[in-house]
């Protein structure tokens, strides 16, 4: 049982990890000296990967809409989230199952 507003929780989850967790590698590799420039550059591409995909690719599975606010109150505040039941745009019910993965 897989419902839209669980798959948008996940998504936001693995963003928002690859996000923290590059941005600790990045200030490491600044701080560091020993650590090569180029890890400082993937950190960064991937912090900076990690948040257009939370802007862009948080998304209602019917009509597009951003649900990033979904996503976030879902990682953060899951009580809140389920006050949260429909798609703002075109009231698709985020607790229904969805067939996508
Ligand atoms: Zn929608």
């Amino acid at each position: 049982m897989t419902t839209i507003r669980a798959i948008l929780g996940r998504r936001t989850r693995n963003y928002l990890l690859v996000a923290i967790v590059g941005w600790l590698v990045f200030i490491a590799a600044v701080l560091i000296p020993a650590i090569a420039p180029i890890i400082m550059i993937g950190a960064f591409v991937a912090v900076v990967g990690a948040m257009l995909g939370l802007i862009l690719g948080i998304r209602c599975p019917r009509c597009g809409a951003r649900l990033l606010q979904l996503g976030l109150a879902e990682v953060w505040a899951p009580l809140h989230a389920q006050r949260i039941a429909h798609c703002p745009r075109c009231q698709l019910d985020v607790n229904d199952e969805s067939n996508r993965r």
